[in-house]
């Protein structure tokens, strides 16, 4: 029987006798753990060389010989020949150095996992019978897939100072939520929503984690972002894991610089976990690339909340692609002011409510008619405006994709 203990080889020697594939890779596992690995062959590979030239290996282009194990903390015998494995192996041995033995996996008296890592969690594997590395790394990897699907409860269960992470969840569909995103919900004892992204996620929570809903919604007024920001001090001052679950990514339009300034203020640790934000992703589902060389080649992302600002109108005169957020109501108002500059009416519109889900709609226009039709069409919050040539009805389709407008400066 195997015992699986965790080691914490950091600083300390490790020597590996054999430079072959399998040498080299338990060398650079090593030194990953921060272990000062000392490698022994008589004619070490290229790569060997390579890697040993970095600083960090120590490299014996020789035969081994037994004093190269002193000082050693755990030894490798990866070289192809049995015998000197097992000869490695007995030096070990009778120095009380573990020793994992590559040629044969039971004769060692160490094994290497398989192993991952989830934040600060790593998973391990060993074979408590013959090395069977496919079959162990297949074991490994679907319990790092169960984990990273957020599968499991990784709420901690002895009390450490509590912690806030901001988690962008996307514009709603399962696949455009992270990894990270997932396994950091998983860590909840607290989750602080809003109303937009992968909410649908919340509903699997175990039943115990408190789930507080401070998103906007036509029937119920957003709680103040000063509301907000005490509910996560006031939680993570008690020693709980908040997630502040928000659509799309934290840090665009979603106020996420103003709860880290918060939680930083009152001496809470907080992270952020990116997210895949409506701006870019949304427009992508419906066809519209937001860029394109040669008919736009940057854009603008702004929100409709203040209206009708100049930086909106100078983008569309400059052939950018404006992508406005919160904009349902303020739409005809901006259409409006790029009219009275100069834009030319018949540039493409396209809103689309509710990306990614299957509620998703596309409704097309252009500047000139955006307001009538929008109207008529009832269009309603959530949704993405994309303003510019790139918005024009089957834009990717070869015709239309393949007459740039303007010629392309460079690649
Ligand atoms: N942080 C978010 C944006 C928050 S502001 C992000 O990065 O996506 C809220 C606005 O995002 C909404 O008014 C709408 O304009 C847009 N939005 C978010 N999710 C959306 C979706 N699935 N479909 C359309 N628009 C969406």
């Amino acid at each position: 029987m195997t015992t699986l203990v965790g080691l914490d080889l950091a600083g300390r020697r490790v020597v590996v006798v054999g430079a072959g594939h399998v040498g080299m890779r338990r060398t650079r596992r090593f030194l990953e753990d921060g272990a000062r690995v000392l490698l022994v062959d008589p004619s070490p590979t290229d790569e060997a060389r390579r890697v040993a030239s970095h600083g960090d290996v120590e490299l014996r282009a020789r035969p081994v010989r037994p004093e190269d194990l002193d000082g050693a903390w755990l030894v490798v015998a990866a070289t192809d020949d049995r015998d000197l494995n097992a000869r490695v192996a007995g030096w070990a041995e009778a120095g009380r150095t573990w020793c994992v033995n590559a040629s044969d996996g039971l004769s060692g008296s160490a094994k290497v996992a398989a192993s991952s890592t989830h934040g600060d969690l790593r998973v391990g594997v060993v074979s408590n019978g013959p090395a069977d590395s496919r079959r162990v790394a297949a074991v490994r990897d679907a319990l790092g897939w169960y984990v990273e699907a957020g599968q499991v409860d990784l709420r901690r269960h002895r009390r450490r100072t509590g912690r806030v992470v901001l988690v962008g969840s996307g514009p709603g569909a399962a696949g455009l939520v992270t990894t990270a995103g997932r396994e950091a919900l998983a860590t909840a004892d607290v989750v602080v929503t809003d109303r937009l992204g992968a909410t649908w996620l919340l509903e699997q929570l175990p039943e115990d984690v408190e789930v507080v809903d401070v998103g906007k919604s036509p029937t119920n007024h957003p709680v103040p972002q000063h509301e907000i920001n005490r509910l996560l001090v006031e939680h993570a001052s008690a020693g709980r894991t908040v997630v502040r679950f928000k659509g799309g990514d934290p840090y665009l339009f979603g106020r996420g610089g103003e709860e880290v300034h918060a939680c930083r203020a009152a001496g809470i640790p907080v992270e952020v976990v990116p997210g895949v934000t409506s701006a870019f992703s949304v427009p992508a589902l419906a066809g519209i690339p937001v860029t394109q060389r040669g008919v736009a080649t940057s854009v603008l992302v702004a929100s409709g909340h203040a209206g009708a600002e100049p930086a909106t109108t100078a983008a569309l005169l400059a052939g950018a692609t404006v992508v406005l957020l919160m904009a349902v109501s303020s739409l005809p108002e901006i259409c409006a002011a790029a009219l009275a500059d100069g834009v030319d009416p018949e540039l493409p519109v396209a809103v689309i409510e509710r990306g990614s889900t299957v509620d998703e709609r596309v409704s097309r226009a252009t500047i000139g008619t955006a307001a009538r039709v929008m109207a008529a069409a009832g269009v309603r919050a959530p949704a993405i405006v994309v303003l510019g040539l790139v918005a024009a009805e089957g834009f990717l389709d070869d015709e239309v994709c393949a007459t740039p407008v303007r010629e392309a400066a460079d690649v």
